[in-house]
C-alpha cells in the first residue's frame, strides 16, 4: 500500500530528528498535498500502526491539506486553480507547471521536554 510506505518514510525521518533528544512527541503534523493521491484515512491507520512503539509512541498525528499551486509557463503567474482543467486567470494559458500540492511532509512535531 502505497501510504504505508510513505509513513514509513515519515516516521524515520521523524525518529531521525528526535534522536539524541529527550523529549516526548504530543502530535505531528503532516502537510498533505492535494494531488498526492493518498487517503486521510490510510496515512491515519499506518501512522497508529507504526507508533505503537519507539520514540512517536502515543503521538496524535494531525493532517493540514495543502491546495494546488501551479505557476503559468507563459506569463509566470501563480495561482491556486480549483479544478480540472488549470486555466490562467490572466493569460488563460493552460500550459502549467505544479508548484505546490504534490507532496506529504512533517510541517512539524510538537514535543514535549522530558
Ligand atoms: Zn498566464
Amino acid at each position: 500500500m502505497h501510504e504505508t510506505s510513505l509513513m514509513e518514510n515519515l516516521i524515520t525521518i521523524a525518529e531521525g530528528a528526535l534522536e539524541g533528544k529527550k523529549a516526548k512527541v504530543k502530535s505531528v503534523t503532516l502537510s498533505v498535498g492535494k494531488l498526492s493521491n493518498a487517503l486521510p484515512a490510510a496515512l491515519s491507520f499506518a501512522f497508529k500502526a507504526m507508533t505503537q512503539t519507539g520514540p512517536l509512541r502515543g503521538a496524535e498525528l494531525i493532517m493540514e491539506e495543502i491546495p494546488v499551486k501551479v505557476r503559468c509557463e507563459n506569463c509566470g503567474l501563480e495561482y491556486e486553480p480549483d479544478e480540472f482543467p488549470y486555466i490562467c486567470p490572466k493569460c488563460e494559458e493552460t500550459y502549467y507547471t505544479i508548484t505546490q500540492g504534490e507532496d506529504i511532509y512533517i510541517e512539524s512535531l510538537n514535543c514535549q521536554e522530558l
